[in-house]
């Protein structure tokens, strides 16, 4: 990977800077330049010319011009229409007949919700935008909004409407950028069902909608960051949950007489409280591997043992490796301490979502192309988060990154949070998401062109055309 890091689109500046009359074979070359590398580096690159920044935000201001009502418009009309996962079925239509309009070929995916849909030539360096489209069970408790819910007890209280329609909207403008032969590599715009659930990322997987991606990118809504920001962080950015449910037997009987019996309690006991203090000495303490009880249940009288006994909890982790490694160890350790007292133990291990790992590279490449459309100050940092995420599902195979879209509005007191039945946004994100998104693709396909070589094709029609 030879990622060029800041600098790849250079800050604002004229949008005609030197240089830019070598955009070779490229007319409009007003408004592209040469991407700034240091000296030395633009030796054997003269060929590939860089959307300049000042152009870029032309373009798309003129684009949300006429696209912001609709996009709004859309969001509201998914919000007041939700659907549970999997059965996104009125969403998924809504979606590919704008993409059809559009002159684009959506794909549905086999179970009827969802899609992806891609723009540009067909073997080119591709860069996947995700969209979740799915809302929550929870009922909608906006007082005044008159795009809340109609369907009683489901509510997009999550920001997937928000998502959609950003995903659509960048979807929309970089389908312009590819008619006009400005479109460098290929997008795929991936609207994906069943977040919530989690899973919606493995049938997509499962269904090819990631085969031939080369990095991928997702916004999420977050209510505690202002309109106009984006919260980025390198790793981990959400965490993994998983959940576990340990069983217990061996010879029950009197109380009288524990040591004619598994004494399956002190045993259950001794699994209860060495568990969680054993795994998380075996591993890096930064991970935060932790194991906590959430049910234990043994017995049914005061002077007899019992033959069974239960125990269940959840398995939270902030790292990808020590994630991996959770049900091994968990394994091995309950066999160990329960042959110490002599029971039988079984273990039931059930996978949640893995940590959204944020490649670095990726990181970088959001940030660049948030400083280009949103300035520096738009630009934050955020923390990692102990929710889940299953966006972390494309990332065990794939670069990429998830970021966090402030969507509240400036100086606003309320306390809007992500679940809750009163979760709304200050709509202006819609705008800055479509924003931030198109700039990503076309940086990041921009930088996937430059480790390609000079030769590597330009998608939509000839090079040359006008600008759009
Ligand atoms: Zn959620
Ligand atoms: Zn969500």
């Amino acid at each position: 990977m030879t990622h060029t890091g800041p600098g790849v689109i250079p800050g604002p500046g004229p949008a005609t800077a030197p240089g830019a009359a070598k955009a070779a074979g490229h007319s409009g070359g007003s408004a592209r330049r040469m991407p700034a590398r240091p000296p030395g580096e633009a030796e054997g690159t003269g060929e590939i010319v860089q959307v300049g920044d000042a152009a870029l935000r032309v373009r798309l201001d003129g684009f949300l011009d006429a696209a912001e009502p609709e996009l709004i418009a859309f969001r509201r009309d998914l919000h007041a229409n939700p659907e549970l996962a999997n059965n996104e079925f009125r969403t998924t239509e809504r979606i590919a007949s704008r993409l059809k309009e559009a002159g684009l070929e959506p794909r549905i995916l086999p179970r009827g919700t969802g899609l992806y849909c891609d723009i540009g030539p067909e073997d080119g360096y591709t860069v996947a935008l995700r969209a979740d489209i799915d809302a929550l069970p929870l009922q909608d408790e906006k007082a005044h909004a008159p795009y809340r819910s109609t369907v009683p007890g489901v509510a997009h209280a999550c920001g997937h409407d928000v998502h959609t329609a950003m995903v659509l909207g960048a979807g929309l403008f970089l389908a312009r950028q590819a008619e006009a032969g400005l479109l460098p590599g290929r997008v795929r715009l991936l609207f994906q069902p069943a977040e919530e659930m989690p899973g919606g990322a493995l049938d997509v997987i499962a269904a090819g909608g990631i085969a031939g991606v080369d990095r991928a990118f997702a916004l999420h809504c977050d209510p505690r960051v202002e309109v106009g920001r984006l919260g980025l962080r390198t790793g981990a950015i959400t965490a993994a949950c998983d959940k576990v449910y340990v069983k217990v037997t061996g010879p029950g009987g009197h109380t009288a007489r524990p040591h004619l019996t598994a004494d399956l309690v002190y045993a259950l006991a001794k699994i209860v409280t060495e568990l969680p203090a054993a795994l998380s000495r075996r591993v890096d303490p930064r991970s935060s591997l932790s194991l906590v009880w959430g049910r234990v249940a043994a017995g049914s009288v005061a002077n007899a043992i019992p033959d069974d006994g239960v125990a269940e909890g959840t398995i939270r982790c902030l790292d990808d490796e020590a994630w991996r490694r959770a049900p091994e160890m968990m394994r091995a350790l309950l066999q160990s301490v329960a042959s110490a007292y002599d029971v039988e133990a079984s273990l039931e291990y059930v996978r949640g979502v893995p940590p959204t790992v944020n490649e670095a590279v990726s990181v970088d490449l959001f940030r660049d192309a948030a400083t280009q459309v949103l300035g520096e100050e738009g630009v934050v940092p955020t923390p990692q988060s102990l929710g889940g995420e299953d966006f972390g599902w494309y990332l065990e195979s794939i670069p990429g990154a998830l970021a966090r879209l402030g969507v509240r509005a400036p100086g606003s007191s309320a306390e809007y949070d992500l679940h809750r039945g009163d979760f709304d946004v200050d709509e202006r994100c819609v705008a800055v998401g479509v924003r931030v998104l198109a700039a990503t693709a076309l940086t990041a396909l921009w930088d996937g062109r430059l480790d390609a070589g000079p030769d590597a094709p330009v998608g939509g029609a000839a090079e040359g055309a006008a600008l759009s």
